[in-house]
């Protein structure tokens, strides 16, 4: 497959082609038009596959597409990670894309201040990065004004078992549960235990499975 074929516009082609990324990986022909459809996705697959690419791409079709993108009240798509480190990766892999598209992106995590991530959060963002727990902390700061979840119709949870092996289990379902249910969800993971069987059906709307 090509990237045109994946259903990438001309603006997000311009970019792929001037980083280099001369073709789609595996992961990324499978689970981007998978996930354009507008369907839900499990996606098993590791860092280095490209897993990242696969889940953003489809993300900025889909907040492009929204007919009321002036309207700046919260995050139209929320990105979970396990660790802060991930978070910024993600993060920077998003940005390369988000510039010229004029979307913007906030990553919040632990292990820092939380008041400079307020103010960056207040100046607005289409896109949240996050670990679960600084995310459940934002969304209580300030009695709620700093941001919220009503906007929100695209979710990712990346590395969905190592979030699960640090016992993010509870946060993770906290924000979903307060996410509108006609979102559409991607999930990526590296191996995809039993546990995790309970919480994807929970989760996630007949989703397409893909394995790499
Ligand atoms: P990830 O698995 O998402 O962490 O990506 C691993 C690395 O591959 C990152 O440094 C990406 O910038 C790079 N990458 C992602 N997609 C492609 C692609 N289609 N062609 C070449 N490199 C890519």
């Amino acid at each position: 497959r090509t990237w045109a074929q994946c259903g990438v516009s001309k603006k997000v082609l311009d970019i792929l082609k001037r980083q280099g990324y001369e073709k789609p990986t595996p992961i990324q022909s499978q689970a981007i038009p998978a996930i354009m459809s507008g369907r839900d996705l499990i996606g098993i697959a590791k860092t280095g596959s490209g897993k990242t690419l696969a889940f953003v791409l489809p993300m900025l079709r889909h907040i492009l597409d929204q007919p009321e993108l002036e309207d700046t009240d919260g995050p139209i798509s929320i990105i979970m990670a396990p660790t802060r480190e991930l978070c910024m990766q993600i993060g920077k892999e998003t940005r390369k894309f988000t510039k010229s598209l004029n979307l913007r992106v906030v990553c919040v995590y632990g292990g820092t201040g939380i008041s400079e991530q307020i103010a960056e959060l207040k100046r607005g963002a289409e896109i949240i990065v996050c670990t679960p727990g600084r995310m459940i902390d934002m969304l209580a700061a300030n009695s709620g004004r700093v941001t919220n979840l009503r906007r929100v119709t695209y979710i990712v949870l990346d590395e969905a078992d190592r979030m699960f092996d640090m016992g993010f289990e509870p946060q993770v379902m906290r924000i979903i549960d307060n996410v509108r249910p006609d979102r559409q969800t991607v999930m990526f993971s590296a191996t995809f235990p039993r546990q995790m069987e309970a919480l994807a059906r929970r989760i996630l709307t007949r989703p397409t499975e893909v394995q790499v």
